[in-house]
């Protein structure tokens, strides 16, 4: 994979002498796989020159779009390439909850702004809205995750030809302490963010302050060099480059900054490399990671909410009249026009009797702890129930997220905060709320299932031919592309076996198998999409695009139904009685092995 950089700067474009090594461009990064594929991060005004060298040749590509503020968009209307007919490209950026990339793309392209309109660009155009989760681009795999910024901002982890680079722009540190380098530990979402960043070969990171800078700049949406070399100690990535540089910064002090952040590495005991990002600069990616992909499974960046807008309801409690005011208007500005304020009691009870789409609690009523409150709100919750997003609305100091964990806190809003960014968090929060589907209730004996599940020991496994014979016995049988042996693990369903599916384990949540083990009887989906359990369930709507399911559930001697045998098709299809007679009697034979020790 070779990545090189066309636009670093932040903000706005700042060209002249005094910013000649490392660019005056605003954020374009171009990524080639070596199979060839094209992939743009961000369009500032670095796209302009990528365009230029473009020229002359049919050339389609992607572009992945982090968000839509003017240093990441405004060279998409400059870019060449999407004049050309017979070009195609697909643009990809983060999903709204109101309106989609597309539309947000097209303002900066009305009248008023600019002399030709979206519509005016003569390449084949495909515009795709994405959430969290994963997608691929030919043999590029990439996941994304929010990134925390006054705008809807998604953070990209691409990952081609055994190598992973990062681009983590615009970003600021969650915890306002990790802005300021002086935290021991990271928690909540900077907990997640080192998680997207886990051994990455490449990190390009918004590093436009310094810890000094910082607190003027707190709310702003960036992040500062002390707190870029800490996430990437603590995610053992390879080579950090500092991206985003401050328009205030000339050539100097990009690299005063850089040696900073070299000496901060240094005192650390880490042998971290660090650059800058300049313009112009290319470097070949060549990573350690083997075929076998290591990553999980997510599930798919590019699907839809199915739920209405107009149908959520937020609600708040405990938060002061101005806090109230702000956050409200936050969901009134995204056109949630459903919210109401009540008191912890009144909340208690709209939760019983209701489902809404997300919960702000706060510290603002004396005797009302905001962590305990909400444990006996999850307690009132059903299983079955999705899991409304509860925030507790405090005081960075008042961050407790052992007990918040515990007590089932989804994440923290901490004061000061302005409308963006309540809006950006609240956006976040309603669409991962709002992409629920209906996952499996859990089944009574889970405990003792559970236990059973471990005590075969064959949970992380290799594979063995006495299973994966059993798979491509019932795929061959039944004509399907896909066929696993599955164990439903706590919160994964594992596969023993698994093939016509690369990946080792989904979540529990989205997997058919977690619904298979409720009962003795099989599990026949005939066409998904019209199955009201799986309509919305990302392995549908996604890869790997669930369409048929048949699965037998696997129960051992002591009763407890651990897993089970199962085949998938991409197209809706029926399946007859001698067929499903036949897949049963393979699921009897793959139970016979589960209760075998492994052959010597
Ligand atoms: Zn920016
Ligand atoms: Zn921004």
């Amino acid at each position: 994979m070779q990545v090189r950089y066309w636009g670093t700067r932040g903000s706005i474009a700042t060209p002249g002498p005094s910013t000649l090594r490392y660019g005056g461009n605003t954020s374009c990064v171009e990524i080639r796989s070596d199979s060839g594929a094209l992939i743009l991060l961000d369009c500032g005004t670095g796209a302009h020159a990528l365009g230029q060298s473009l020229q002359g040749q049919p050339c389609s590509g992607h572009i992945l779009i982090s968000h839509t503020h003017w240093d990441h968009i405004q060279g998409l209307p400059f870019f060449a390439p999407l004049f050309v007919p017979g070009n195609v490209w697909h643009i990809y950026g983060p999903r709204g909850i109101g309106q989609s990339m597309r539309e947000v793309l097209a303002k900066q392209m009305e009248y008023d702004y600019f002399p030709v309109a979206l519509n005016a660009f003569a390449a084949e155009i495909h515009y795709h809205d994405v959430v969290e989760g994963g997608f691929s681009i030919d043999d590029v795999w990439i996941e994304t995750q929010y990134l925390n910024h006054p705008a809807l901002t998604v953070g990209y982890r691409i990952e081609a030809d055994g190598a992973t680079a990062v681009y983590a722009s615009d970003h600021e540190p969650n915890n306002a302490d990790a802005g300021r380098g002086c935290c021991e530990d990271f928690e909540g979402g900077d907990v997640d963010h080192v998680d997207f960043l886990r051994d990455a070969d490449l990190v390009i990171h918004d590093a436009q302050y310094t810890a000094a800078e910082y607190p003027a700049k707190v709310g702003w949406g960036h992040s500062t060099i002390e707190y870029v070399v800490d996430v990437a100690i603590a995610a053992n990535v390879r080579h950090v480059a500092l991206f985003h540089h401050d328009p205030a910064r000339n050539d100097d002090a990009v690299e005063k900054l850089l040696a900073a952040a070299h000496q901060r590495a240094e005192d650390a005991g880490s042998d971290l490399r660090i650059t800058a990002a300049a313009e112009g600069e290319i470097i070949e990616l060549r990573g350690a990671l083997d075929d076998a992909r290591s990553m999980p499974f997510r599930p798919s960046s590019l699907v839809k909410p199915g739920g209405d807008i107009e149908e959520e309801l937020v609600l708040i409690s405990g938060v002061g009249e101005a806090e109230c005011a702000l956050l409200a208007a936050a969901a009134k500005a995204d056109g949630v026009p459903n919210w109401s304020e009540l008191s912890p009691e009144a909340l208690k009870i709209a939760v019983q009797g209701g489902n809404p789409s997300l919960i702000f609690i706060g510290d603002d009523i004396a005797e009302i702890d905001p962590i305990a409150l909400c444990a006996e709100l999850r307690a009132l919750q059903s299983e079955a129930d999705r899991q409304v997003p509860i925030i507790v609305v405090t005081d960075q100091s008042k961050v407790d997220s052992e007990r918040g964990e515990a007590a089932g806190v989804t994440d923290w809003l901490t004061r000061p905060f302005s409308i963006q960014y309540a809006r950006s968090r609240l956006r976040a929060w309603l669409m991962r709320s709002m992409l629920r589907w209906r996952k499996a209730a859990l089944p009574r004996d889970e405990e003792a299932r559970l236990e059973a599940v471990r005590a075969l020991g064959l949970l992380d496994t290799d594979a063995e031919e006495r299973f994966d014979r059993h798979t491509r016995i019932a795929a061959a049988a039944l004509g399907a592309p896909i066929a696993l042996v599955t164990l439903v693990d706590r919160d994964r369903q594992w596969f023993k076996s698994h093939l016509g599916f690369d990946f080792s384990e989904t979540p529990r949540d989205i997997g058919f198998c977690s619904h298979a083990i409720l009962d003795d009887k099989p599990l026949v989906v005939t066409d998904a999409l019209r199955d009201d359990r799986f309509a919305e369930n990302p392995a549908v709507v996604g890869d790997p695009h669930v369409r048929f399911y048949a699965g037998i559930p696997l129960k051992l001697a002591n009763g407890a139904r651990v897993g089970a045998l199962c085949i998938v098709d991409h197209r809706p299809r029926e399946i007859s009685e001698t067929q499903l007679k036949m897949l049963q009697d393979i699921a009897r034979l793959v139970e016979e092995e589960l209760e075998q020790p492994a052959a010597p």
